[in-house]
């Protein structure tokens, strides 16, 4: 029962079907006043009741016989005192060390929360979260996390939608460990919380980490956003920084968007309705061509067929598949190709929305590029563990104290025991739920694009999409089933 609490001796166990108590006091030993060292005799015990982790669904007592004694010495001001055992119990404790334990261990690995561990062990939440707290911010201010980094994502995470006056700002910026492990796998951890999303929040805790980690840097990724570049450039000089593939592609994705609403009204002078052919098609349009089935090729040919001006939308719809293709390609040098070709062509295509992409990168053309460089270094688990986190926050019906939200929240160091914030490499296929937030926002869910997995699958239909017009070129053959062969 009580294995490893060497030095108490269980003196009876009671169980009934809801609860167990265990009673349990150290052998007598001679004990010296901890001021004075006289030799002091015992004043006998009290009964101490603490909270231990539950056994099943029934309720673990420990009543703890706890010693007490009495200084002798009339020169000494120590009167009585208390016995500790700090493997039990801390002082003044009411739940043991154990128990303590257990609660760190559901909080990080299976989303448990205080409120919810707090009922199992029959106590408030303040009193769990009193006695959690000392570790979880040891645990926070253990450096030792930040050793062999040597790969870095960066993201930002809203973690509250109330009053900023009484909140603060609502963006957090979480740094994410990306780096890979002997077996090649990237073991994504959360790394810190700090608040706010600006270049001044990422470049201060780049700066507080120190020379060391920040020569150890080999790779930044990041999403399409100047701040965190910036702060990249700032502090991580010799690092490279990578354009997050996932981002890159949705930017792909709004563009068709864009290009379909736009021709929706200039076309029928309102938004799509039930009936017309390019609303039929907006979630084909956000799809690969390869995960097209025979069916949605024909609905999506007959749309564009249905009026002169959605060859417009095809053809952005082209250029966004481009785009995806040179991610998905199974050969680094390949893809390389394919994206300075998106590089050399999207910025003078004449559809405006797919010309702005193309100015984006090559705005960003150095990171964009460094996808294929880096070994597909990318954000992808950066945000998996965004998404655990939320879904911490959710599970806890949101946190008011952003700082007690850090600590929940934080990871120990790498290599210690599996933690929830260790994502392996192959979950990195969007599931169905999105848990990035800005593309919640906006009302679009993430799970139609693909954040290229390590193994390009369906290698026939993608392989074959370098075989689409030019992005540039609006005089494209309309042979819509040309990717399929
Ligand atoms: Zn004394």
């Amino acid at each position: 029962m009580l294995l490893g609490l060497s030095g108490l001796h269980v003196e009876s166990v009671e169980r009934t079907d809801a609860s167990m108590t265990v009673t349990v006091s150290t052998p007598w030993q001679l004990m010296g006043c901890p001021d004075c060292g006289v030799v002091a005799p015992s004043r006998g015990r009290r009964r101490r009741v603490l909270h231990d982790v539950p056994h099943g669904d029934a309720r673990v007592r420990v009543v703890w016989r706890q010693r007490f004694w009495r200084c002798p010495e009339a020169a000494c001001g120590r009167g009585s005192f208390a016995e500790h055992v700090p493997v039990l119990v801390a002082a003044r404790g009411s739940i043991t060390t154990r128990a303590v334990a257990w609660a760190i261990g559901q909080l990080r690995r299976e989303h448990a929360t205080i409120a919810g561990l707090a009922r199992r062990l029959a106590v408030s939440w303040w009193a769990l979260w009193r006695a959690v707290r000392p570790e979880l911010e040891r645990l926070a201010g253990d450096e030792s996390r930040f050793a062999g980094v040597t790969s870095l994502g960066v993201d930002e995470h809203v973690w509250h939608h109330g009053d900023l006056r009484t909140k603060g700002p609502k963006e957090l910026t979480g740094m994410v460990d990306l780096t890979r492990d002997e077996q090649g796998k990237v073991r994504a951890r959360l790394l810190d919380l700090v608040p706010g999303r600006s270049k001044k929040a990422y470049a201060d805790w780049l700066e507080a980490r120190g020379a060391d980690f920040r020569a150890g840097i080999g790779v930044a990724a990041l999403d399409p956003f100047g701040g965190y570049k910036a702060a990249i450039d700032d502090q991580l000089a010799d690092t490279v920084a990578v354009l997050d593939a996932f981002h890159v592609v949705k930017l792909g994705t709004a563009v068709v968007d864009e290009v379909r609403r736009r021709v929706q009204q200039d076309t029928t002078g309102h938004r799509g309705r039930k009936g017309d052919p390019l609303l039929g098609i907006q979630t084909i349009l956000r799809a690969g061509a390869e995960n097209l089935t025979d069916n949605q090729w024909a609905r999506l040919t007959r749309a564009i067929e249905a009026n002169e001006a959605h060859e417009e939308v095809f053809l952005a719809w082209q250029c966004a598949q481009d785009l995806r293709a040179a991610y998905r390609t199974s050969d680094l040098a390949e893809g390389r190709r394919r994206a300075e070709k998106v590089l050399a062509t999207f910025h003078t295509c004449p559809i405006p929305e797919v010309a702005r992409l193309g100015r984006t990168l090559r705005r960003w053309r150095d990171a964009f590029l460094a996808y294929f460089t880096t070994g597909r270094a990318n954000n992808g688990p950066t945000e998996a563990v965004n998404g655990l986190i939320e879904l911490h926050r959710r599970l806890a019906r949101g946190y008011r104290n952003r700082d007690n939200y850090r600590l929940a929240c934080s990871s120990p160091p790498a290599g210690s025991r599996p933690d929830p914030h260790q994502i392996g490499e192959e979950p990195l296929k969007r599931a169905s739920e999105c848990s990035h937030s800005r593309a919640r926002s906006r009302g679009r869910c993430c799970s139609m694009m693909l954040i290229p997995a390590s193994s390009t699958t369906s290698s026939t239909r993608s392989g074959s999409s370098s075989t689409l017009a030019a992005p540039g070129s609006r005089s494209s053959t309309r042979t819509l089933r040309c990717t399929s062969n």
